[in-house]
């Protein structure tokens, strides 16, 4: 096992995987950007290191400025998080070159996953159905419109480096796919330093369901269940919660199946997420795989019981798993919100800024992982996620009982928050039934206007 880690992320998931570390007796670096250096979390750590000042591409991006905090402070192995540099195979490349452990799946598994359209191709050669679309990325303006005219408008331009809902467009003609391409394109040029783009068909009334995998390095994988993650807006999720509440036991077992057959298909390790997309038919079609630790990990934690930080790193440590899929148990129903500052009747816009009150919920079944505190200043140069809400009763019913009494006692002022915008999904009834796709957030805004 290893005795020193350097956790190369920021905001909640940094704190999260410190206290792992702690509990397994694992010292642990924080690094930080000059935005953050009075971040109180950062006092969890066993050792500081500032790798820039506040843009990203100069501090949580800068891989030199990384490498060689992790190289002064001798750790052994580099946890990325999620976001920043989780997804980089360059990245995770130059950690095994300089004799650190990046704490992930393979470069090469990162690689052939990594970039989405590449990612769709793994799909189509292993028989798992994606969307109808581009068979590579799009070369020209000419050769878009050929595959819009073949599928059928509307069409959804997406980024092939793409992640957290960025560098997608629809476009439900022509003139509108013409425009698209440029802006998509300059997007993901802006966001992810690659220009490149595919097409997919836009499915309309779809859910958004996810398979988590785990892996060792010894061939032993399995499945930890499914997270429905369709309450998203801007293409990104809102609120997640485990089991899907709209599928059925067959479509779930045939998710899990196609989910473990591609994973096997790229011999992936470590923990990876299966995106699929579900249409109003039951009709599934894989869409993505994250090759790193998501978000939403801890609705799967909480009915599972396993800590998926703590898996990461003794696999990366070259520990094989202690039990088997048949081990698995899934308890109850779990669901988090995540709290953004930004203001949901202002088109979503991030709202930086000093956080003037801050009470947390608690009680039976009820989990919060945050970093914030009173008089925390959200700086305005990154992800604007609070905390997240996560809640775990025996059922759905009581589930949502706990998170509407949870969110009650929330209390976050000085910054404008999702908060209010989570309570009012809480109490509609299509979410009470189970019954809603993936723009029934944005439906909803626009419905109140
Ligand atoms: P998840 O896929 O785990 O549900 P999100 O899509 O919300 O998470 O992304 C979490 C964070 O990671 C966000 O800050 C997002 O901008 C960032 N992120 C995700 N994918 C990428 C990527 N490919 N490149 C850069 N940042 C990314
Ligand atoms: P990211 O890499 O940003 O996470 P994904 O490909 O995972 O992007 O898609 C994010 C979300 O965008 C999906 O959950 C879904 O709501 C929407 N989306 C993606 N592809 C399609 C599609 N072909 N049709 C309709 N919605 C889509
Ligand atoms: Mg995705």
């Amino acid at each position: 096992m290893f005795s020193r880690i350097l956790v190369a992320n920021r905001g909640e998931i940094a704190l999260r995987i410190i206290r792992a570390c702690r509990e397994l007796g694992i010292e642990t670096v924080a690094v930080f950007s000059k935005a953050d250096e009075n971040a109180r979390y950062l006092r969890h750590a066993d050792d500081r290191v500032c790798i820039g000042p506040p843009p990203s591409e100069q501090s949580y991006l800068n891989i030199p400025s990384i490498i060689s905090a992790a190289e002064i402070t001798d750790v052994e192995a580099i946890h990325p998080g999620y976001g920043f540099l989780s997804e980089s195979s360059h990245f995770a490349e130059i950690c095994e070159s300089s004799n650190i452990t990046f704490i992930g799946p393979s470069s090469k598994a990162m690689q052939l996953m990594g970039n989405k359209s590449q990612a769709r191709k793994v799909a189509i050669e292993n028989k798992i159905p994606v969307i109808p679309g581009s068979a590579s990325t799009i070369a020209n303006q000419q050769e878009a419109l050929d595959i819009a005219h073949k599928i059928g408008y509307p069409v959804l331009i997406k980024a092939a480096a793409g992640g957290g809902g960025r560098g997608m467009r629809i476009a439900h003609n022509d003139a509108s796919l013409v425009n698209a391409l440029a802006v998509a394109q300059r997007e993901a040029e802006a966001a992810f330093k690659d220009s490149s783009i595919y097409i997919e068909k836009y499915i309309e009334r779809a859910r958004h369901v996810e398979v988590q995998i785990l892996a060792d390095q010894y061939g032993n994988m399995m499945h930890l269940g499914e997270r429905d993650c369709s309450l998203q807006r801007r293409h990104q999720k809102l609120l997640e919660e485990t089991p899907s509440p709209g599928i059925t036991p067959q479509l779930r077992g045939e998710l899990y199946k196609a989910a473990l057959k591609i994973a096997k298909a790229v011999n992936y390790t470590n923990v990876g997420t299966v995106e699929f997309l579900v249409d109003e038919n039951g009709k599934f079609y894989f869409i993505e795989m994250n090759t790193r630790l998501q978000v939403e990990h801890p609705i799967t934690e909480m009915v599972t019981g396993i800590d998926l930080v703590k898996e990461q790193i003794k696999i990366a440590a070259g520990e094989p798993l202690k039990y088997r899929q048949k081990h698995v148990r899934f308890d109850g129903v779990a669901i988090e919100c995540r709290i953004y500052a930004e203001d949901p009747d202002n088109g979503f816009r991030p709202h930086p800024g000093r956080i003037s009150t801050y009470h947390v919920p608690g009680g039976k079944g009820v989990r919060v992982d945050s970093h914030v505190h009173q008089g925390y200043e959200i700086p305005p140069f990154y992800d604007s996620l609070i905390s997240k809400l996560i809640v775990h009763q025996a059922t759905r019913q009581e589930s949502i009982a706990c998170l509407k009494r949870a969110l009650e006692e929330y209390v976050i002022e000085g910054v404008k928050t999702t908060l209010p915008l989570h309570m009012k999904l809480l109490n509609h009834t299509n979410f009470l039934n189970g019954n809603f796709t993936t723009t029934f957030v944005e439906g909803l805004m626009e419905r109140e206007q």
